[in-house]
């Protein structure tokens, strides 16, 4: 079936008509929706997938929306299903309640709070804690674990209605959720509405710079429709009542940064940071369309790169195979148009496992298939994992299996490189680590 879609023709974020398409791509499928062996015959629709990007702003973004009740309605991801996320959210949690000297009793707010591992932070803190999420079986969840969720998108008439029963809120968080919403003025003015005069905006995103420079191509999907960077977000923070006054960079997956936004005119010094990220945007040129469009060159010479491989692999009758059935699987088959090459994919997760990946059709199989057909590449799809799939994995390499990455470079990773391949991998994350303030 068909799912509702639009294109919107304006800039997401300041509403300028004055875009253009920066990096043309292939359509994907709708990427979280693996099919049951009953689907195989239904038509797989494709969305295109385009990046736009806004010349008065410089906002880069996707045009093509999906019905958000569709895009979400099997949504699987739980952040507590990770410890390094667990971790990572708690953590966020406790520097905020400390940093900004936060009073124990007062109210934090998450909007898109998923299955409230950060709210659990905050509460961990002593405070008040209220969620807000429109995926109904993950909130509930989250309400059996003692965080209170009401299950329904943020919009101005939920924050008044919170702010009426609750008060004004002293922390109001949006992880990851803030390139998920088409109407990001409404939503912006939703949090302004819920912020105590001496209360703190935290969010953090995706960074732009981390997705173009490592080419993370697994975070260009339907759910993401928007790819911030510092300077479009503090003028629209800005045209929407707040002032963004930190920015903190970190690689969670593939390169984030945690912004903090307070009212107008709050208590608190801007930090140097934002002037400084500001200035490297810039300078680097991630405000402009030229920048951008490299993105599309580096991709095409990858694909290139990885089409001889496989041709090679090919004539050499080895099996392919793919790892990790997430959301970034479809859309990388689709831009490496690699799909056909691929005999099966393995992952555990019991939602994916017996299922096909939209798209190309490809059956999911249980990990433990990885040894008992041994393919000889395998394509490491779940490209945030890579070092965790490798080292979990060095039976496979020892028996002769490969591992291969095709972004930002094409790299066969065997029994013998895999130790320095690791550290370059490493290496990169550090690197990211360095840039936090
Ligand atoms: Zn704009």
């Amino acid at each position: 079936m068909k799912a509702k879609n639009y294109k919107r023709t304006t800039c997401r974020l300041c509403e300028s008509d004055n875009v253009e398409l920066a990096v043309p791509l292939e359509p994907i499928p709708l990427t979280e929706k693996y099919l049951m062996e009953d689907q195989l015959n239904e038509e797989c629709h494709l969305y295109a997938i385009d990046l736009y990007m806004c010349r008065e702003c410089g906002h880069v973004q996707i045009f093509d929306c999906i019905d958000p009740n569709v895009l979400w309605d099997d949504f699987t991801f739980r952040s507590g299903q990770a410890q390094v996320i667990v971790d990572h959210l708690h953590d966020v949690a406790e520097k905020t309640f400390q940093k900004y000297k936060i009073k124990s009793s007062a109210l934090a707010v998450d909007v898109g709070s998923n299955d409230g591992t950060l709210l659990q932070g905050f509460k961990k803190q002593g405070m008040n804690v209220l969620g807000v999420d429109p995926a109904e079986t993950i909130a509930k969840e989250a309400i059996e674990a003692g965080v209170p969720t009401i299950i329904d998108f943020l919009t101005l008439d939920l924050a008044k209605d919170i702010v009426q029963k609750n008060g004004k809120a002293n922390v109001v968080c949006c992880f990851n959720a803030f390139a998920h919403s088409d109407q990001l003025n409404d939503l912006a003015r939703s949090i302004e509405g819920l912020l105590a005069p001496d209360g703190i905006f935290v969010f953090e995103v995706q960074y732009l710079v981390d997705i173009i420079d490592g080419l993370v191509l697994g975070a260009v999907i339907h759910e993401h429709l928007s790819h911030h960077s510092v300077k479009p977000m503090q003028q629209f923070l800005e045209r929407n009542g707040m002032e963004l006054i930190s920015v903190e960079r970190n690689h969670f997956q593939g390169g984030s940064f945690i912004g903090v936004a307070q009212l107008k005119g709050g208590p608190r010094e801007i930090e140097k940071n934002v002037p400084e990220y500001i200035n490297y945007e810039v300078q680097r040129g991630f405000d402009q369309p030229e920048l951008i469009r490299k993105f599309s060159d580096r991709l095409i010479s990858l694909r290139e790169e990885m089409a001889d491989l496989i041709k090679k692999w090919h004539e050499e009758g080895a099996t392919i195979a793919g790892y990790g059935a997430a959301r970034s699987g479809p859309t990388l088959t689709a831009q490496f148009k690699f799909g056909k090459d691929i005999s099966f994919i393995v992952d555990d997760h019991p939602q994916k496992v017996n299922r096909y990946s939209p798209g190309d059709k490809i059956k999911v199989l249980p990990t433990k298939e990885l040894y008992s057909r041994m393919p000889k590449y395998t394509i490491i799809l779940a490209w945030v994992h890579a070092k965790k799939i490798i080292i979990d994995n060095m039976e496979y390499l020892k028996n002769g299996g490969h591992f291969v990455l095709c972004c930002p470079e094409v790299k066969v990773i065997d029994i013998q490189n895999w130790e320095e391949e690791l550290k370059e991998l490493s290496a990169k994350e550090e690197i990211l680590c360095l840039a936090k303030n």
